[in-house]
């Protein structure tokens, strides 16, 4: 029999679908298979889960990306979707505004994705790679604390401390980020450290 469920049917196979084995009984039985048909595949099934945290704040909730595009076959990976991971222990799958908007972030225009370089007397950034920047900014940290580091104060006392750069950290890390974090820094003795919450 050919069954072709409307919804009269549907809402009438809803209600008997608890007894769904009685109405095989009766003959019925196509009416859990029509019911089968009816039900969309959950779209997320096909896509690549993707456990993170959410950059925007301390708070670090964390999310699960879903993305399409399978990387080992060389594809691009495209998130299609994010959501709030109900097994994180901080925030249980519930997300705020801003990180329930997150995918706007991700495929926005203006989203910076990789390091930009104003050279002395440009107008414009220019993108470099990630190996250049970092060497850049590691030579610029050494120059300024051979010129800088103060080992003693004017009493003669050990104060070992740079205070002519600062460091801003990011919220979105682990604890154990942060606290290799909070060791560079204070290793170097740099005092001016500051971040969102967390290091
Ligand atoms: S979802 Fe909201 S509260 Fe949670 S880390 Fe992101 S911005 Fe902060």
């Amino acid at each position: 029999m050919n069954v072709e469920l409307s919804r009269r049917q549907f809402v009438i196979g809803a209600g008997a679908g608890a007894a769904g084995t009685a109405l095989g009984a009766f003959g019925f039985g196509e009416v859990e298979q029509a019911f089968a048909t009816t039900i969309r595949p959950f779209k997320l099934t096909s896509l690549t889960e993707t456990r993170n945290t959410c950059t925007y704040c301390a708070v670090g909730c964390g999310i699960i990306l879903y993305s399409k595009g399978n990387l080992a076959k060389g594809e691009k990976a495209e998130i299609t979707h994010i959501e709030g991971d109900s097994d994180h222990p901080t925030n249980r799958g519930t997300l705020c505004p801003k990180g329930a908007a997150l995918l706007d972030m991700v495929h926005s225009e203006s989203r910076l994705k990789q390091p930009m370089l104003r050279k002395p007397g440009s107008d414009k950034f220019e993108p470099i790679s990630w190996d250049a920047a970092l060497d850049k900014i590691a030579k610029a940290l050494k120059a300024d604390r051979d010129a800088n580091f103060v080992a003693k104060n004017k009493d003669g006392a050990t104060v070992n401390r740079w205070v002519t750069t600062g460091f801003l950290a990011a919220s979105a890390t682990t604890n154990e980020t942060a606290w290799t974090t909070y060791k560079v820094v204070r290793g170097m003795g740099m005092l001016v450290f500051d971040n969102q919450a967390r290091v």
